[in-house]
């Protein structure tokens, strides 16, 4: 090649990603050439340079790949400075040492441009630098790698990986780390797992593109589960005949609205050729429905095993029997505004909030509550003053991890504080709802804002110190409510009427507890004097 072609060529790679990587004959992480007659549908996305992108994938497609070397390339012509992000910092490592490197290393024109500075959360090309990181907000606390130089960064692009399965809030920090570009690149891209994540937002406010593929008789569509895939073949939705495997490599991308300004893709299994309809369709016949919609329909998944619908607590709504408001219960939750729940066994009778701890002393002594708990953070001495009040009616609640194997709560009558597994007890508030054992006694017009706030809450798992993984509750917003009817289901567990036989014990002295409770124990009791 003579310089001047070598220009020309150069010219031509600095405006696409797809031609330089096809000219260069540029190298998968298994060294082989990447692969673009089954993934067509990657080719746009490669030269796809909308600053905000938010895409929708399925497991196993190559899309991981494609950004690392859309990343390098960013970088080597762009002169862009960019995070790339995964869940963990374990991951971020994994990610460089299995996926990263080996694609630098198959391609000697890659190592060239990244031999100034090459370790393993950082590589530099050209003017450009592509720092890896980990988006876990423990980490962020603990290791000074990410608190001191990843959050601390400032970047053209963040290229977030597995985005669904990140800290919402420290992908929203990372955010905060491109105040100073012109360009302000954020890619969001993941299996999507709840409709209420960042990625998932910014895909609904997209473009959507969706994959058409036209049959034989010239029929345009979109590829969908229930009305393509008939007897384990891909069918027409208009004409019933067989859609081929080169329908469905010819295809292309359809946006379903005009005029917007974030660039989405959906990328479910169902336009990847090499996978079949009777793999699909097997697929969903033996796994979970919320693995078959997160990784093979690449879906938000929204059954009620993993969200708290509005149906749930509407259909709990019950006015056919009077409530008698006896042996009242009340859990309230803290913060600036304070959240109540009010009931006994029959159901819940009312909820609201207020700024003032004096009308929630109110409601003890107007309902004659015969147990309330109260979340014992952030203030501490206002609620304590009621508690002391009201001795042996009023308990304070900290939620506490793994309190015991068998049972999640530990009632400590020397200081009347009460000690709950936050994951248990929010799964058997939900449990409940779910098994209709909470009611309402209230109308659903009075239900707005505490629907609102279930419908913040989503199952995910997430590791503990352990490493083992487990099931939790989070929220992507208020919660509020939420936390309050955890109390409540706490306060009318100590009245007898709860019926959780785990939980009725008898009270545990102090030698039988685990150490660390112990120490927490004693710990609150300082606290005291
Ligand atoms: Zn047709």
């Amino acid at each position: 090649m003579t310089p001047e072609e070598k220009e020309l060529f150069e010219m031509q790679w600095r405006y696409s990603c797809i031609l330089w990587a096809t000219d260069n004959k540029i190298k998968t992480e298994k060294g082989q050439e990447i692969e673009l007659k089954n993934h067509r549908f990657l080719k746009d996305i490669y030269d796809d340079l909308t600053p905000i992108q938010s895409v929708r994938k399925s497991g196993q497609i190559g899309f991981s790949t494609m950004m690392i070397l859309k990343s390098l390339w960013m970088s080597r012509y762009q002169n862009f400075q960019i995070i790339y992000t995964l869940p963990t910092f374990k991951m971020a490592s994994d990610f460089v040492s299995a996926k990263v490197n080996p694609i630098i290393s198959h391609n000697p024109l890659l190592t060239s441009w990244t031999k100034d500075k090459d370790s393993v959360f950082q590589k530099r090309i050209g003017n450009g630098f592509i720092n890896y990181r980990g988006a876990s907000s423990t980490e962020i606390q603990g290791k000074e790698m990410e608190s001191g130089s990843g959050i601390m960064l400032s970047a053209d692009v963040l290229i977030m990986d597995e985005s669904d399965r990140s800290s919402q809030a420290i992908l929203e920090q990372y955010e905060s780390r491109l105040s100073a570009s012109s360009y302000k690149g954020k890619w969001y891209f993941s299996n999507p797992t709840t409709p209420h994540t960042l990625t998932q937002q910014l895909y609904e406010q997209s473009d959507q593109k969706h994959w058409f593929v036209k049959c034989d008789n010239g029929h345009w569509q979109y590829l969908d589960f229930w009305k393509n895939i008939k007897d384990y073949k891909f069918v027409c939705e208009k004409c019933g005949i067989e859609i081929t495997d080169e329908n469905r490599r010819q295809g292309q991308w359809i946006k379903k609205y005009q005029n917007r300004e974030i660039s989405g893709y959906w990328l479910p299994h169902l336009i990847c050729p090499w996978i079949t309809a009777k793999q699909i369709q097997e697929t969903y016949e033996n796994k979970s429905k919320q693995y078959f919609y997160n990784f093979v329909l690449g879906l938000p998944y929204i059954g009620s095993d993993v969200v708290v619908n509005k149906d749930i607590i509407l259909r709990n709504i019950d006015l056919s029997e009077p409530n008698f408001q006896q042996n009242n219960v009340l859990g309230v939750d803290q913060g600036f505004q304070k959240h109540w729940v009010l009931g006994n066994k029959q159901g819940i009778f009312a909820c609201g909030m207020t700024e003032d701890w004096q009308d929630i002393e109110e409601l003890i002594r107007v309902y004659d509550v015969e147990t309330a708990v109260f979340d014992a953070l952030p203030d501490l001495t206002e609620p304590r003053k009621i508690r002391d009040k009201y001795p042996g009616k009023v308990w304070l609640n900290y939620y506490k991890k793994d309190i015991r194997k068998a049972d999640f709560i530990f009632w400590d009558y020397k200081t009347h504080t009460v000690y709950s597994d936050r994951t248990k007890i929010f799964q058997q508030v939900i449990d409940d709802l779910v098994n209709r054992k909470i009611r309402f006694q209230m109308k659903a017009q009075e239900l707005g804002e505490y629907i609102r706030q279930w419908q913040t809450l989503f199952k995910t798992t997430e590791k503990d110190s352990l490493g083992i993984e487990r099931d939790v509750w989070k929220s992507q917003g208020d919660d509020h409510y939420c936390h309050a009817t955890n109390y409540f289901r706490l306060a009318l567990e100590k009245t007898g009427e709860g019926e959780i036989k785990e939980w009725q014990k008898e009270e545990k002295i102090y030698s039988e507890l685990t150490p660390s409770i112990e120490k927490m124990i004693r710990e609150n009791e300082q606290y005291e004097t």
